[in-house]
């Protein structure tokens, strides 16, 4: 730690004395002056001011380029192209509207809010999760469907920033230009197309609500969120300037993009696409349309102006979920067992057991862990007593062991 020297010193830089100076700051091996210490200050302010520094901490150059961040995200999701591309792009995009804030420009770049659309447990917690990771500026994932109208039982639309806030360290300005995403964007459509139905508490209200989030406006947040403190001082929050990701499982969507491609009789290409349609993946032909159909309001999705979608996974892909991610759940277990010293191994045979198993409880990617963890609890519970230095899991074993287990609640979740 810097101290004041005594006045025997001179700074190592000019060479004065401590009488000569107002301050002379003692380092591990030498002091530095008042005087010298402003003029470094500013060699360091000229150095970097060339590459457009901004008070976000990150400068144009430094920033991972769309093909980059890509890679990153290639390193824990599997598959998942388009919704990873078009991540991409909209996150490098985001950091560019941040720093163009500090230079004034004519040419506004305005923000363009996510929506990613796909089964549950497809990966879009995950991919959101994993920008995280990379990211530099706040981050929160909330879901909409604790949120309700104001002055019904659940959470305001505010308490979406509240969070951003509490990860921000109650910093304004860094959670103005967070990233906010709000999983099941789909709970909170309008029970139906039609306006005039009778107004739903979860439904048009709380759109309304988010709407103006989205726009970006100036919101008044309760700092400790809920309504629980009414006496709360509410902090000012522009929304401006952050990003919103949204993602929803739009369950039944399928049927109504397969009603829209089958009645489309006019229209150009309209022939030839219906013959190249790939019926095991819908998803990709998802348009603003479908979303409307499903009861969101024109006003949100013009506010959601990219759509990405997310693939089902098949067997080959949870198969590659099970081993390759960087955090994969087998890498993970593996790490549990080095712990105590024992090699943990698989045939291949069994992590095709492991990943049968998850399809015929129609789990999907999410009961992968559970399965290995229904799998791996006895050997968890007394190799750590034992002298086994190694384990190896085949298929045989993966099926006793599950069979074995208590695992019927597996089939219905
Ligand atoms: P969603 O948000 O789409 O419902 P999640 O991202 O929460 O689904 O996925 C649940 C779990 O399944 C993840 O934590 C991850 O372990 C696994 N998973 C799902 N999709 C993928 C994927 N594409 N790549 C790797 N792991 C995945």
């Amino acid at each position: 730690m810097a101290k004041k020297a005594n006045s025997s010193n001179h700074c190592s830089f000019c060479g004065r004395s401590e009488q000569e100076v107002n301050l002379l700051i003692s380092g591990m091996t030498g002091y530095i002056c008042d005087m010298c210490a402003e003029q470094a200050h500013e060699i360091v302010n000229e150095t970097f001011k060339g590459s457009a520094k901004s008070d976000v901490g990150i400068s144009l150059s430094s920033l991972p380029k769309p093909a980059q961040i890509k890679e990153f995200l290639d390193q824990y999701v599997i598959q998942q192209e388009n919704a990873k591309r078009f991540l991409s792009v909209a996150v490098y995009n985001h950091y560019k509207r941040i720093l163009q804030k500090n230079v004034k420009d004519e040419v506004e770049i305005e923000k363009s809010n996510i929506i990613m659309v796909g089964a549950t447990g497809t990966g879009k917690t995950l991919l959101a999760r994993t920008i995280a990771k990379l990211l530099h500026v706040p981050f929160t994932i909330v879901d909409a469907t604790v949120l309700t109208e104001a002055g019904y039982v659940g959470e305001d639309i505010e308490s979406i920033l509240t969070r951003l806030l509490q990860v921000a360290d109650y910093d304004v300005n860094a959670a103005e230009r967070g990233i906010v995403f709000i999983d099941e964007i789909d709970k909170i459509a309008r029970k139906s197309d039609n306006p005039s139905i009778t107004r739903d508490v979860s439904g048009e209200g709380v759109q309304q609500g988010l709407l103006k989030l989205l726009e970006g406006s100036v919101v008044n947040v309760p700092p400790q969120g809920g309504r629980k403190h009414p006496e709360q001082r509410m902090i000012a929050v522009n929304t401006k300037n952050i990003l919103f990701v949204c993602g929803g499982a739009f369950d039944g969507i399928e049927k109504k993009i397969a009603q829209r491609l089958n009645t489309r009789v006019v229209g150009y290409a309209a022939s030839s696409e219906k013959t190249h349609i790939d019926r095991n993946n819908m998803m990709k032909y998802i348009t603003p349309l479908d979303l409307k159909s499903f009861g969101l309001i024109p006003e949100i999705i013009g506010r959601l102006p990219i759509l990405t979608y997310l693939e089902p996974l098949d067997r080959e892909a949870l198969l590659r979920i099970l081993t390759e991610p960087k955090n994969s759940i087998i890498k993970q277990y593996q790490k549990l067992f080095e712990m105590d010293g024992v090699a943990l191994t698989f045939e291949p045979e069994a992590y095709e057991y492991i990943v049968d198993k998850a399809i015929e409880f129609k789990l999907g990617a999410r009961g992968l862990r559970s399965i290995v963890e229904a799998i791996m609890i006895d050997a968890m519970f007394s190799l750590p007593s034992e002298e086994k230095k190694k384990l190896h899991v085949t298929r045989k074993y993966a099926a006793q062991q599950l069979e074995n287990s208590d695992h019927h609640h597996l089939r219905v979740a």
